[in-house]
């Protein structure tokens, strides 16, 4: 059957579009607070794959050189930034981006979405142009779920078998996906498409991998001076970083799988200072979105040095990372945003530690 294209077929990407890795970092700087080694990591990973893409089949030219796929994988608290990142690389990269949930993945056969849905909706995402979708970006968020269950005196199997169906996608392979659907029927047009050039980046927060890695790194040490060190690991805010293969396999995935993820990047667990910075220093970021919609009422918003430090505060307490600010911002802006337009005269609002900790409220200045 004929596929429906999209009206206007986009230019194809060539190695042209793919700034360098500087540029690629500097972009993200802009958006992406912290986390410099990942953004590093990620900039070159993502050069050299479209690199490999771009050099043509199987990424080898005439020579016998074979580059290698550069799938990434991404350990990260949750809420520290890893799909944020991902969708501001596709973004200024202006590749089509796909983002699944490896926990909605099934074996074929059973009830959920299989395993090529993850390809058809990256067509989607690319309007059902297949070059463009050869090009895209897959991100699997919640990879860690799909671990090897430990105790295996039920069956459990699922999760391991889904890594083993993923394998062939990783690594390059050629599916047949519905266009315009996930569900494979008799009526829906099906297209080809190569996952070959696609970049796969799989994310997760893998909880008890510190537990993992502490382990192993006192393990070793014990055979020197144990005690002293293991201590410094207990306080390693970054303690991620030290991840080897063989941590992740402990966690319960299969080296196979690992093997088509060659690229680790490990995000921090977003401390105060970091907080703080994304409230105010992305492009967006969210105090200037409400200073904006302020000032369209022509007042003036102001955020006390304290009452920012609250809110960092009060974020990692909530343990979801960045993705608590909003919230908490939403809960005590709706007072002022409803507050404020009722009086032409106010001329500035400025929020203070002590009307985030409801002892009263913010201070409110007329027009001049
Ligand atoms: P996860 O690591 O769980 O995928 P997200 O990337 O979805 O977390 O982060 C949630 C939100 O928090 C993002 O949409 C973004 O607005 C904000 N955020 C998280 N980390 C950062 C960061 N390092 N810099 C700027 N914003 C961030």
């Amino acid at each position: 059957q004929k596929l429906k294209k999209s009206k206007e077929p986009q230019p194809q990407l060539t190695m042209k579009d793919i700034p360098a890795p500087h540029v690629i970092k500097e972009k993200l700087d802009a958006y992406v607070i912290g986390q410099e080694k990942a953004k590093k990591v990620m900039a070159v990973a993502v050069y050299n794959h479209y690199k490999r893409a771009f050099l043509g089949k199987e990424g080898s030219d005439s020579d016998d050189i074979v580059i290698e796929k550069s799938n990434i994988l991404m350990i990260g608290p949750t809420g520290s930034g890893k799909t944020y990142l991902v969708k501001t690389l596709a973004k200024l990269l202006d590749v089509p981006l796909a983002i699944a949930d490896a926990t909605s993945l099934t074996e074929a056969g059973y009830i959920g979405d299989d395993i090529e849905s993850v390809v058809s909706k990256l067509l989607a995402a690319a309007g059902n142009d297949v070059e463009r979708a050869q090009k895209g970006i897959i991100f699997i968020d919640e990879i860690d779920k799909i671990a090897k269950k430990k105790q295996t005196n039920t069956r459990d199997v699922s999760g391991e078998s889904v890594q083993q169906e993923l394998l062939k996608l990783l690594e390059g392979s050629t599916v047949e996906v519905p266009v315009g659907s996930n569900q494979k029927n008799a009526m829906t047009p099906m297209a080809t498409v190569n996952t070959d050039n696609i970049l796969f980046i799989c994310g997760g927060a893998f909880p008890d991998l510190e537990g993992i890695i502490k382990e192993r790194l006192a393990k070793k040490s014990a055979m020197g001076f144990g005690a002293v060190l293991k201590d410094s690991f207990d306080h390693d805010p970054d303690i991620l970083s030290h991840v080897t293969n063989e941590d992740l396999r402990t966690f319960g995935m299969i080296p196979e799988f690992l093997g088509r993820l060659p690229i680790t990047v490990t995000l921090k667990g977003l401390d105060k200072d970091m907080m703080i910075r994304i409230l105010q220093e992305p492009k967006n970021a969210i105090l200037r979105q409400y200073e904006k919609l302020l000032a369209l009422d022509e007042v003036k918003l102001v955020f006390e040095e304290d009452a920012l430090e609250w809110i960092a505060e009060e974020a990692i307490r909530r343990g979801t990372g960045a993705r608590a600010l909003r919230a908490i911002l939403e809960e005590f802006m709706l007072d002022i945003m409803y507050e404020i337009p009722k009086d032409p005269n106010i001329g500035s609002v400025v929020v203070t530690r002590p009307y985030l900790e409801k002892n009263g409220g913010p201070l409110v200045q007329m027009r001049g």
